[in-house]
């Protein structure tokens, strides 16, 4: 069968609806459209019943009591939630707040929010692979702290951070945690009681659900967490979020989480061997490309790498055939190097001509074969045109000595 172009590797910006996720969601899409909130006819009562069913298949995913999911708009809203909640519900305390620097902008941006409100906000750094020591949250918690949020992987680079050793570190020093889990969420395995989280972000549209819809896990035993809520309303979601329900959104989000449990092992032992398959042969054929993020302790799916001598930008013009992605697609409107990479100390060259390349489950060899010719073939000419590499490679390749 001829590929259909162009190839789309760009998995953790969103993935497509899975049929099978789609096929759940058309009963409320057309007949089955009541609203949860009507407690009085059977066309309420079906919709309450389909969102209590996916709130048990959601806090199956994350090891969670269904009472502990609220519905979201997606991770944006949940960080919103339980940071600014947090803060507000547990100001007492004090009007300390600890993150990291390579957070996704919807938990850096409602932290500035904080700090301009008065707060003081620790943002740690990494190491060269992205990733925190679970000490460094030690060392930055004092009596003031009220929250902890550090996300489980990261989505440019896909390092994955020692999340049980931070969860037990806010443990013994009682301080909440709340962890973005958007993009670990189906891709590895998470559980709130084993890694210690009082709160979790998550998002449909990153596990083959629809746009739009997510959730926050937050804890109801040991400790119970309350939050203030940030959307005043009716009081759905045990006054936590107001407003009415988006049932189809939520039954996809549910056979999504219910999919991703069952496919999980499966899919991340499929997707790394072919994100290995890519790794390996860009490299093989393509000099000066190194790896950003973790070699190791990385979502199995996500490969970012920086092509020396080349603007990704550039690149990515020349790859017209492959979707991928330089720097988050949700600042790719910014023409700044990205704050990831920074934050690990890539060289702003580096950091300029980096791609992420993202698989998910419909990805198969011969697109990776695809995609594998094309990148050498674009590198290649966009290297050919580049002063820098070929003073780079006279360096590299002195000439030998004159002959007779
Ligand atoms: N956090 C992370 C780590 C993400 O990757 C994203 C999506 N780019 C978000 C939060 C925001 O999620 P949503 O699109 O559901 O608002």
């Amino acid at each position: 069968m001829p590929l259909k172009l162009p190839i789309y590797l760009d998995y953790n910006a969103t993935t497509p609806i899975d049929p099978r996720v789609l096929e759940a969601m058309m009963p409320c899409l057309t007949g089955d459209f009541g609203n949860a909130a009507s407690k009085s006819h059977a066309f309420g009562w079906k919709a309450e019943a389909a969102v209590e069913t996916a709130r048990e298949q959601v806090a199956g995913l994350l090891g969670a009591a269904p009472r502990e999911i609220v519905w979201t708009s997606g991770a944006t809203e949940s960080n919103n939630l339980a940071i600014r909640g947090a803060a507000e519900m547990y100001h007492q305390k004090g009007r300390h707040v600890i993150t990291c620097l390579t957070e996704h902008r919807a938990v850096l941006d409602p932290c500035r929010h904080l700090e301009a409100g008065g707060w003081r906000v620790t943002f740690l750094g990494v190491d060269a692979f992205g990733r925190l020591d679970a000490r460094q949250i030690d060392d930055a918690i004092t009596d003031e702290t009220v929250l902890v949020s550090i996300m489980a992987a990261n989505n440019e680079i896909g390092t994955i951070h020692p999340v049980a050793e931070i969860g037990a570190v806010c443990k013994a020093r009682g301080v909440l945690f709340h962890c973005d889990a958007t993009q670990a969420v189906g891709k590895i395995p998470l559980d709130v009681e084993a890694m210690g989280i009082d709160l979790l972000s998550a998002s449909a549209h990153k596990i083959y659900g629809p746009k739009g819809v997510g959730c926050l896990y937050v804890r109801r035993r040991g400790p119970r967490v309350r939050l203030t809520c940030q959307m005043h309303g009716g009081g759905h979601e045990r006054g936590l979020r107001s407003g009415t329900l988006n049932v189809p959104g939520i039954v996809g989000f549910g056979a999504a989480a219910e999919m991703g449990r069952g496919e999980m092992t499966g899919d991340a032992e499929r997707l790394a061997a072919l994100r290995d398959r890519l790794h390996a042969g860009i490299t093989d054929r393509l000099e000066d490309v190194p790896l950003n993020g973790h070699p190791t302790e990385r979502l199995p799916n996500t490969l970012n790498l920086s092509f020396a001598y080349v603007e990704g930008e550039a690149l990515m013009m020349k790859l017209r055939n492959l979707a991928v992605s330089s720097g988050s697609a949700c600042t790719s409107e910014s023409r700044d190097p990205s704050h990831v990479l920074t934050a690990l100390n890539v060289p702003e060259r580096l950091a300029n001509s980096s791609l992420r390349f993202s698989l998910g489950r419909p990805t198969t060899a011969e697109e990776i074969d695809f995609a594998l010719d094309e990148i050498e073939r674009g590198v290649t000419e966009l290297r050919e045109l580049s002063p820098l590499y070929e003073l780079a490679r006279q360096a590299n390749d002195p000439p030998g000595p004159e002959g007779p």
